[in-house]
């Protein structure tokens, strides 16, 4: 398939080079141009413009936020503007409810179709190709990206026909996953305090009634912490938790706990953690407590 790529950050540049490796013609793009370069010397096509990676049978878009895809899709010789009749712009990006209905309308005007496509896993499984895939959109749309989605992940997962569905449980995930984060540091000072080991403590957990890889993954991260380099930044983070208060919102959805994250957040980039990893709430319980180990 011919596939266009626009967004080669931490995920993105994993999930192109999952492509090539499947053998499929790519052609990237990415705003700042060195991150262009590592994945021609792959054998990808490199392009200079948005308009330029909207030729083929599809483009993928996996970038930061709202604010950036908004300006990639609708920008002058943005993709709606390039993409072909018929072609399908799939977006693999965090992004809002709003936006994506916001994305599903235009494209339709346009005669070109939209797939919704958010994935779970970090920068490692993205190298790997062992992302977790949520897909929604037309069912005929998603049979032609499945080769896709294969190339990229170890699991792919519809949730049904129209786009937002899948945006809104990607936020819901996050959501859970940060509830986890924030619980798992509130715990691990509780006892650290007294004097417990952590990966002890962690170990325990992980062999007995938590077995999630979610506790497994953030329990180590901040037993040891480890927020830098960032696997999931922190800013990203917050911007999950406000696009599902914002989703929350729209649906009159109370969400207690989703307040309390967007404010944990909040303290970690009010105190300068803007470069670490999102899983640095989950120091902040240990800082709180005053602990003489915690940074
Ligand atoms: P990242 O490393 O910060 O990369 C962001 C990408 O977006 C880069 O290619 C960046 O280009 C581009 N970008 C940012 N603002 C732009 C703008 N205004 N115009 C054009 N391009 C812009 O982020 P990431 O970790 O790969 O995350 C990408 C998406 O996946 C986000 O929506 C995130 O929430 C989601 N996600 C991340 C993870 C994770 O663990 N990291 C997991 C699941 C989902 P430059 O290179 O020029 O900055």
């Amino acid at each position: 398939m011919k596939v266009g790529f626009i967004g080669l950050g931490r995920m993105g540049a994993g999930m192109a080079a999952s492509l090539l490796r499947a053998g499929h013609d790519i052609v990237v793009y990415n705003r700042t141009s060195s991150k262009v370069k590592v994945l021609v010397e792959r054998g990808a096509r490199g392009a200079t413009r948005v308009a330029d990676a909207c030729q083929g049978d599809a483009v993928i878009t996996m970038l930061a936020d709202d604010g950036a895809v908004e300006g990639v899709a609708f920008g002058e010789n943005g993709v709606v503007g390039s993409l072909g009749k018929g072609a399908i712009h799939i977006s693999m990006s965090t992004i809002s409810v709003a936006l994506s209905k916001r994305l599903t309308a235009a494209h339709m005007n346009a005669e070109q179709r939209f797939v919704a496509a958010p994935v779970f896993g970090r920068p490692d499984a993205a190298a790997a190709a062992k992302l977790f895939i949520v897909t929604a959109g037309a069912p005929e749309a998603l049979d032609a990206c499945s080769a896709l989605f294969a190339a990229m992940g170890q699991k792919t997962l519809s949730i049904g026909d129209e786009p937002p569905a899948a945006n809104l449980v990607k936020l819901s995930g996050n959501f859970l996953s940060a509830t986890v984060i924030e619980a798992l540091g509130e715990a691990m000072a509780l006892v650290g305090k007294a004097g417990v080991d952590p990966h002890r403590y962690l170990d325990l957990l992980t062999s007995t009634l938590f077995t999630a890889p979610l506790y497994r993954t953030y329990g180590e991260l901040i037993a040891e912490q480890r927020f830098e380099p960032a696997g999931f930044a922190a800013p990203l983070g917050h911007k999950d938790i406000r696009l599902a208060l914002a989703a929350a919102e729209a649906l009159r959805v109370p969400m207690p706990f989703a307040n309390v994250l967007h404010d944990r957040f909040l303290t970690l980039l009010a105190q300068g953690g803007e470069a670490l990893d999102w899983s640095a709430i989950g120091h902040l319980a240990a800082k709180d407590s005053g602990q003489a180990t915690a940074r």
